[in-house]
């Protein structure tokens, strides 16, 4: 039976064109997506095109879009066998972690993907990364999904979504995952690396959109004043600081910084430690200088990248009432997001 495949756009520079008169770049009216991707007729699949009537940039992503976005999908889930999600690339490893986490027992692909430049552009690398999502997207092997979780698909990569960092504003290859091999890639086959793909054996699809944004992230740098991290603690209702990190996890070992952690600990502030580094992990026990944040609480995040730590905070801390619960789930991996070792 052909594939049905939903493609929602939510905003971003590949849903852009020209407009022919003033000539400044306006949204595309997804309904003539094949008078400008013609080849998109050649695949065997029923594709539907659905347009966020609000698009966005995605400097504005909210948790309010995220639920938009997630309920769309929850919405047509039984409909469609894969979803691809056109988006603006500055923020999309934040809604892909999100996604991952907001969605429980996904069985079916969801691909985002977007360009760095618009589909009106001769050269835009929109067009093969919407025909190479549409087909990552279709793709099963009788009744299973190749990829049957949240993905990014860029620049002939499909890389696991809650892995993924932006580190280019100018390449065509402006992802990275770079403590996970990539879930599939595109050559003049797509070759899919099925022992990194995670299959999910349960059905009962659902979405988790009790979301807690009260959280902050702290980059440290030499020099920084423990006044700064003190004033991010005191911040009315804050739940959560993820302490970006030296190394493997490392920080000043100061008295006074030590003291200030400390105390937003004991008032039930929960702080987790993600390195500053885009590759390895953070090992608190390794150094005197990570061993003393392990001693008085600080919670390591291993090799999560600071897009995951923020998402999978927001979501544990919406869903679980209780901080200890928080505390003991953060540190294990529930989407592949963490590598054990
Ligand atoms: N600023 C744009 C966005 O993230 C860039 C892009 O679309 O890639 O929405």
């Amino acid at each position: 039976m052909e594939k049905q495949i939903l493609v929602i756009y939510t905003g971003g520079t590949i849903g852009m064109i020209k407009d022919a008169d003033s000539g400044v770049l306006k949204p595309f009216n997804f309904k003539n997506i094949y008078e400008q991707l013609p080849m998109l007729r050649q695949f065997n699949y029923k594709i539907d095109f659905l347009t966020f009537e609000n698009l966005i940039d995605s400097s504005d992503a909210d948790k309010a879009f995220w639920i938009e976005l997630a309920t769309k999908i929850e919405d047509n889930y039984d409909k469609y066998d894969g979803f691809v999600v056109l988006h603006g690339s500055d923020t999309m490893s934040y809604t892909a972690s999100a996604l991952s986490f907001m969605f429980n027992n996904l069985n079916k692909p969801v691909v985002l993907t977007g360009s760095q430049l618009s589909l009106a552009e001769i050269r835009s690398d929109g067009r093969d990364n919407i025909i190479n999502a549409i087909e990552v997207a279709a793709a099963y092997k009788g009744d299973i999904p190749m990829v049957p979780e949240v993905s990014i698909c860029f620049e002939n990569k499909i890389l696991r979504g809650n892995r993924t960092l932006k580190n280019n504003a100018e390449n065509f290859e402006a992802f990275i995952s770079p403590n996970y091999p990539p879930l599939a890639e595109v050559g003049v086959n797509i070759k899919y690396n099925r022992e990194f793909i995670h299959y999910n054996n349960e059905s009962n699809f659902s979405v988790n959109k009790n979301i807690d944004e009260r959280i902050a992230v702290i980059k440290l740098f030499p020099g920084i004043s423990s006044k700064i991290i003190e004033a991010v603690l005191e911040v009315d209702g804050i739940q959560a600081v993820i302490l970006e990190t030296y190394g493997s996890g490392n920080a000043p070992t100061t008295r006074e910084f030590l003291e200030v952690l400390k105390s937003g600990i004991e008032k039930g502030i929960i702080i987790v430690n993600v390195t500053q580094c885009t590759k390895g992990s953070v090992q608190m026990g390794k150094y005197e200088t990570g061993k003393q944040l392990e001693e008085i609480g600080i919670i390591g995040a291993w090799d999560m990248t600071t897009e995951s730590a923020v998402t999978k905070l927001m979501c544990l801390l919406g869903q679980l009432d209780n901080k200890d619960d928080v505390r003991t789930i953060f540190p294990q991996t529930l989407r592949g997001e963490i590598t054990l070792e």
